[in-house]
């Protein structure tokens, strides 16, 4: 190697990989594994690669180390088999439906729904041939009225945004395999620290890691979480349309998860608090938050969740309009508004005019959300030092 551009581009070749594996010392945690390649000496290993036969990394747009370690995480904290994840909370929904529905296929879905999944099974199946039927999933009888011969899949989230619905889970899960439907469920409110929906029976439980499996708003990305079957499949789907998460999110994700619990938890009792201090104030029309024991989804969710927590998302409807709302938004002081969620900082959104924003009126009217309606990120922060924040912004319409 004469040339000092050769030598540079061999410098190391992986050599210091390889020779991890006679050392007696690993790394704490996982390095970044910031290749887009492997390298292999033969012919025969990438065979055997894709054969089966052995174990082993090809590609990254395929998996890569650091996909791999979260997907164990991520299985592990739901009891499921398998997990994968994805760039995106979008790419992670949108390819698992994507690998169980094909043309002439039809889906049940609850209405109130995250306003971008909404807009792909309300607009985009449409041209892929596939129907969606959207009721409300509070009645079980609405489920099975809307179920056809041809139905696939039943969708819903466990804790629905913005509105907080929590529906009976196991009923769903039963309803639909009665039905030979398969039942996907997008747990991102209430993360696996709150609910575990495969073991209520769902197929597939679809996250938006951008929230509180990230929990820090520094990363885009997404999860699906199931059988090894269901996985298989969607694999395949990711593949394809290449959506991978990056080495750097998977491995910022890796090492979210490890808080995840304390943040969760924290955050829920946050968020209780702020639900009890909203629903006294005289400006506040309605609080909507399933640890309330005067919502009509308390009981269910009271069942279904885990430790007494029921997560750190809350909406409040205030009194009067629009402008009553924008003047509370811009008066929260530390309390940013912040269109995402699940943060370490509580944050305020407003639905109807970002997640919800591709709602006509009558859609908004029809979901049941305001114009009026805010919706709160509770965050790690002393709940002493979050309730003056929103005391002072209500005082602005009083
Ligand atoms: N699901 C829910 C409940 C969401 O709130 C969001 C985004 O806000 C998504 C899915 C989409 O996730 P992402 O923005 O990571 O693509």
């Amino acid at each position: 190697m004469s040339s000092v551009a050769t030598r540079l581009a061999h410098a190391g070749d992986g050599q210091p990989e390889k020779a991890l594996r006679d050392f007696n010392s690993v790394p704490e945690v996982q390095p970044v594994y910031m290749t887009s390649v492997f390298a292999f000496d033969d012919v025969a290993s990438v065979d055997d690669i894709y054969e089966g036969r052995s174990g082993g990394y090809v590609y990254s747009r395929m998996r890569h180390p650091n996909t791999d370690s979260v997907s164990l995480s991520l299985a592990a904290a739901d009891g499921a088999e398998d997990a994968l994840v994805f760039s995106s909370g979008m790419a992670a929904i949108i390819l698992s439906i994507i690998s169980v529905v094909k043309a002439g296929d039809h889906i049940v879905s609850s209405p109130v729904l995250y306003g971008g999944v909404r807009d792909y099974l309300e607009n985009e199946l449409k041209r892929f041939g596939v129907e969606v039927t959207f009721t409300d999933l509070y009645d079980i009888s609405n489920l099975e009225k809307a179920i056809r011969p041809n139905t696939r899949l039943v969708y819903t989230e466990t804790i629905s945004n913005p509105l907080m619905e929590v529906f009976d889970i196991p009923e769903l899960a039963k309803t639909a395999h009665d039905h030979g439907a398969l039942f996907f469920i997008d747990n991102t409110f209430a993360s696996p620290i709150v609910a575990n929906p495969i073991k209520y029976g769902a197929d597939l439980v679809l996250y938006s890691a951008t929230k509180y499996l990230g929990g820090h708003s520094d990363l885009v990305g997404g999860a699906a979480v199931g059988s090894k079957e269901l996985i298989a499949g969607v694999r395949k789907k990711l593949t394809l349309y290449g959506a991978t998460l990056g080495a750097a999110e998977s491995w910022l994700l890796s090492r979210s998860l490890r808080t995840l619990d304390l943040r969760v938890t924290k955050q829920s009792q946050n968020a209780l608090a702020i639900a009890r201090f909203l629903e006294a104030s005289p400006v506040v029309e309605r609080v909507y938050y399933p640890g309330l024991e005067s919502g009509r989804d308390h009981a269910v969710a009271a069942k279904l969740f885990n430790k007494g927590l029921f997560g750190g998302m809350l909406s409040a409807d205030i009194k009067g309009g629009e402008a009553e709302a924008t003047k509370v938004v811009n008066n929260l002081g530390f309390i940013k508004y912040v269109p995402s969620l699940a943060g370490t900082s509580t944050s305020v959104s407003y639905p109807a005019k970002t997640s919800q924003r591709g709602f006509s009126a009558e859609e908004l009217k029809k979901a049941g959300i305001s114009i009026a309606q805010l919706r709160f990120s509770a965050g790690i922060e002393d709940i002493d030092d979050i309730l003056p924040q929103l005391e002072d912004a209500l005082k602005t319409i009083r």
